[in-house]
């Protein structure tokens, strides 16, 4: 079964806790703090691999937790950063967050891709060290590492797209022009998983087709298997509608042709303004005038017609040569940016889990739930800072703060910031 797109749960590791040690040494009394760093977790990364054409294996694991950074230890020995969990899909897969539905990445080049990054390690004990506190008996956990739950989708990457009614002869044509080899037989359906094929045009010059299984009337609402597979044909650079001429199936090439268009239309707008050649197949099964009523049809629309027997290969050079002239004229395969977060509303903003602790004058606040919108705040916008002292009010920070006794200019550290109570 071809699977193109899955759910999956991604989490990356959390970073390992800082040491509260110090320094022993004999006939040395008192040594200072020589507590480590604990280590970053690991991060979950995504890589293409061109070995991969499905999504199928993620239907049957669907949790992926990278590992846990090390703790630190005494005598500053930091702890050692755990191991990136790789996880490997087809090229052209997109990565979305299921809660926003914001594109998190696009695997689609060679470089692999952090989508959820591992937590910092706290630090150890010596940070804390000041004139003032010479003997810090307390270092930071390690941060927690990120975490998504995520859906892959993947989306071909073709310049071109053979679109048309099942059984019109896409499998044919891409299995002459290309060495893929996909299933050809003349009843409905035969392709149920889209098919990629290098055309080899000279030396240095080739294109990537893709055969996409057979659209039919209400594709673009979900009806039949069409739909599953139009996903495949938006990265396309331009598309070759192939029609059956000779409405050998008792159907009308020109219906044929409205239908298919409509179909792309309606699963996405920008899908009908993409460039298209049309092909009308099986010219041998049918008259000269048929085909050229057909062509007068379709030139009125303005796109370019070509007669062909795919199966014999016939008149298919000129149609591979306005393809590959088309193509060198179009921007290249669209890749998805990765969609920024958006900040939620300060003031909708809770925490249910916050911890404080005091340490040596210092009250350390910890609060999981309000990590994600933090990790987002850039301290040197000020709006964004106004953002956050409303956050820090909305989700109850300052008040549990006050509740736990603390006095104005005390100085509060929350993750990676540190700052002044002030009133
Ligand atoms: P697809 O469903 O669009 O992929 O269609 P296929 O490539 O599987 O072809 C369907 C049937 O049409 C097969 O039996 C092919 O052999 C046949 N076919 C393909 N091209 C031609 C052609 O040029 N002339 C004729 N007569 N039959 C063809
Ligand atoms: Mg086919």
């Amino acid at each position: 079964m071809f699977v193109d797109i899955a759910k999956v749960f991604i989490k990356a590791g959390d970073g390992g806790d800082g040491a509260v040690a110090f320094h022993r040494e004999k006939y040395v009394a008192s040594g200072g703090p020589d507590g480590g760093d604990g280590g970053r977790g690991g991060n979950i990364v995504f890589v293409a691999d061109d070995n991969l054409s499905t999504l199928a294996d993620f239907r049957y694991k669907r949790k992926y937790v990278a590992a846990k950074g090390e703790n630190g230890r005494g005598g500053r020995c930091n702890g050692k950063k755990a191991d990136d969990l790789v996880i490997r899909v087809p090229r052209g897969t997109l990565i979305r967050e299921v809660s926003t539905g914001r594109i998190l990445a696009d695997i689609s080049d060679k470089e692999p891709v952090i989508v959820a990054k591992g937590g910092k390690g706290g630090w150890g004990n010596p940070h804390f060290a000041s004139p003032t506190r010479q003997t810090p008996r307390f270092a930071k956990p390690g941060q927690p590492g990120e975490e998504f739950e995520v859906q892959l989708e993947l989306k071909l990457l073709a310049d071109v797209g053979i679109v048309g009614f099942p059984n019109v002869g896409k499998s044919t044509l891409i299995s002459v022009v290309s060495e893929a080899k996909p299933v050809i037989a003349d009843y409905h359906f035969t392709t149920i998983t889209p098919v990629l094929g290098v055309v080899r045009m000279g030396p240095e010059c080739s294109f990537v087709m893709a055969d996409i299984p057979g659209l039919i009337e209400g594709a673009g609402d979900g009806a039949g298997l069409g739909h599953q597979f139009l996903r495949h044909v938006e990265r396309c650079r331009l598309l070759v509608h192939m029609v059956d001429v000779s409405g050998s199936e008792g159907r009308d090439p020109k219906e044929d042709f409205r239908i298919i268009n409509a179909e792309l239309k309606k699963f996405n707008p920008e899908l009908a303004e993409r460039p298209m050649i049309v092909a009308a197949n099986k010219c041998d099964l049918t008259d000269d005038d048929v085909v050229e009523d057909f062509r007068k049809f379709i030139e009125e629309q303005g796109y370019k017609f070509f007669p062909i027997m795919a199966a014999i290969s016939y008149e298919v050079e000129p149609l591979l040569k306005e393809i590959q002239e088309q193509l060198s004229k179009l921007p290249p395969i669209v890749r998805y940016e990765p969609e920024a977060q958006v900040l939620p509303p300060a003031e909708e903003v809770g925490a249910s889990d916050i911890r404080i602790t005091k340490h040596g004058g210092v009250w350390f606040v910890e609060a999981d739930s309000l990590l994600r919108v933090l990790r987002m705040i850039d301290f040197n916008d000020s709006e964004s800072v106004q953002y956050f002292q409303r956050v820090l009010i909305s989700s109850g920070v300052i008040d549990a703060l006050r509740q736990a006794g603390i006095s104005e200019g005390d100085t509060v550290s929350l993750y990676d910031f540190e700052f002044e109570f002030v009133e």
